[in-house]
């Protein structure tokens, strides 16, 4: 397509595709402001799958590409691997008829699917969430063979909605991270830290197939790596990037955050760049986290072992509700602060990783125990008449199988009775970004227009379409490794 030198400077100063098709109002006419072509680069390795991110759902999709006989290589930006995956509650939601039989728990795919949906308002993507739901008890089958060991039994997770959460004997993601990178060695897969991937380079700005990676080392030196067959970018969230969060929703921008420093979403322009298109940006979830920093510690989960009081002594919703039903009312309280009260049963009934977060947190003024409701109410400063009146509310809840707040009696099941007792000191902090890179069902990225990307994959939270408007609990860790092992398996054979 012609275009005039005038015109092609200003483009060219615009620097975005985005610029270009908003000045010329059509896509080719931004392909001839590429400043740079995929053969005037020297490319330093080539791989036939190039995978950017070393969480779960990066880790996944290396070893699958692996398997498949792909020569694959990880890179990771930080100085250590894991991202999110590596502080992660680890809870994998999947049907489990084996196990959920044990506790006389019906469920099937379609219920897994149509909670997910459901729990999104509809704002998922049914092809996506159905292709996530049938395969996530194949990914769990496959990290079992990958190494990965699960302590028995299934429990609802925090917003799981339904008993099917999967937990690691290891504590937080470190189990997984664990079996994966060990799978790595052995499919001599390097993972490559300090590694950061500034843009994926395609064959035109907005058309033709991604052909490699640009990546910054310490110190600033650039280098560029060839992908024959396909890359993943499984790059995960942006929690921890303030300016991007409250451009999608202003709210969040004060907030405190569970997640790792490096989720910071730097690679969604890049990616819009070469016509990559977004989903679903400003639904961004939050989790009660410690009142000190927002991180995550513990104490909200199994549902079935705890209750949420405020600063009255009262129980104020639900637990078992959809994650931003709860945040809805903790931001309402007028301290904005909750407390999750449980005995020295749910405290051992924690998963490991969230009671060692649990544990971590006394010292920051976050956690709390007393051997008598009376001494724990004094400790957290809230009325004890009021407190020992909800726990006794509550345990006759468990024995009528009637909440009058409303909780399942799936959740229904152990009472608040035996001390020592327990409290957290809660308040809202950003956990999860919804939305992200569109993907199809095959994992593959599509464009503004629907169509796919060819030989650009994405999968984990770096990715939008599963989860709608608010993630079911369980729901992430799940989708990393189901999508991720997808994303590594076409991306290997396409
Ligand atoms: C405290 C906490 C508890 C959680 N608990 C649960 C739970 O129990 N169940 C559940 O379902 N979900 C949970 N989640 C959410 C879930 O853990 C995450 O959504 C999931 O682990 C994300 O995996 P991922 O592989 O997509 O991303 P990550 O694990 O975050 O990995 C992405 C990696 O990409 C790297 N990266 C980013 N940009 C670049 C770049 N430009 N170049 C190179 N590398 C880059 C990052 O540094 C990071 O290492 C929790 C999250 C947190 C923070």
């Amino acid at each position: 397509m012609a275009i005039s030198a005038t015109r092609r400077t200003f483009i060219k100063a615009a620097g975005t595709a985005a610029a270009a098709i908003a000045l010329c109002g059509r896509a080719e006419a931004a392909e001839s402001t590429t400043k740079e072509t995929p053969e005037g680069i020297t490319w330093d390795k080539t791989f036939d799958v190039i995978v950017v991110g070393s969480g779960g759902a990066g880790l996944s999709a290396a070893v699958s590409a692996a398997e498949t006989g792909a020569k694959t290589v990880v890179l990771e930006k930080m100085s250590v691997i894991g991202g999110n995956t590596r502080i992660t509650g680890g809870a994998f939601n999947a049907v489990d008829p084996e196990e959920q039989k044990k506790k006389g728990i019906e469920d099937s795919v379609e219920k897994h699917f149509e909670q997910t949906l459901k729990g999104g308002d509809y704002r998922g993507n049914p092809d996506l969430v159905r292709e996530f739901t049938k395969r996530a008890p194949e990914a769990l089958a496959w990290l079992k063979k990958c190494g990965v060991e699960f302590a028995p039994g299934v429990y609802q997770v925090y917003g799981g909605l339904w008993p099917r959460a999967h937990n690691t004997v290891m504590p937080f993601g470190t189990g997984y991270l664990k079996a994966l990178t060990e799978q790595c060695r052995k499919h001599g897969i390097p993972i490559e830290k300090n590694a950061h991937v500034l843009r994926v380079i395609r064959e035109h700005q907005l058309s033709g197939k991604v052909v490699g990676v640009t990546i910054e080392r310490e110190g600033g030196r650039i280098e560029h790596y060839r992908a024959n067959r396909g890359i993943v970018v499984a790059a995960g969230g942006f929690s921890a990037n303030p300016v991007l969060r409250s451009k999608f929703d202003p709210r969040l921008r004060e907030l405190h955050t569970t997640n790792h420093k490096g989720a910071t979403g730097d690679l969604v322009a890049p990616l819009e760049d070469i016509g990559a298109n977004t989903v679903g940006m400003d639904f961004i979830q939050l989790l009660p986290g410690g009142a000190s920093d927002g991180r995550f510690i513990g104490a909200i989960s199994p549902v079935e072992n705890v209750i949420f009081v405020n600063k009255n002594g009262d129980r104020f919703i639900a637990e078992d509700q959809r994650r931003d039903v709860v945040a809805g009312a903790v931001l309402a309280l007028p301290t904005k602060i909750c407390y999750p009260i449980l005995d020295v049963n749910g405290y051992n009934g924690m998963k490991t990783g969230a009671r060692k977060a649990f544990d971590g947190a006394f010292k920051k003024g976050d956690a709390f125990t007393a051997p008598t409701l009376d001494e724990l109410a004094l400790k957290i400063q809230v009325p004890a008449e009021n407190l020992k009146r909800s726990v006794e509310a509550y345990n006759k809840a468990v024995d009528t199988k009637k909440d009058p707040l409303g909780r399942n009696p799936n959740v229904l099941i152990h009472k608040i009775e035996k001390g020592p007792f327990y409290a957290g000191r809660l308040t809202m902090a950003v956990h999860h970004t919804m939305g992200g890179i569109e993907i199809d069902k095959r994992a593959q990225v599509v464009d503004r227009y629907g169509k796919v990307i060819p030989g650009l994959y994405a999968a984990g939270e770096f990715t939008g379409g599963v989860h709608g408007t608010n993630r079911v609990g369980g729901n992430a860790v799940a989708e990393c490794f189901t999508i991720g092992r997808m994303a590594g398996q076409n991306a290997a054979r396409d």
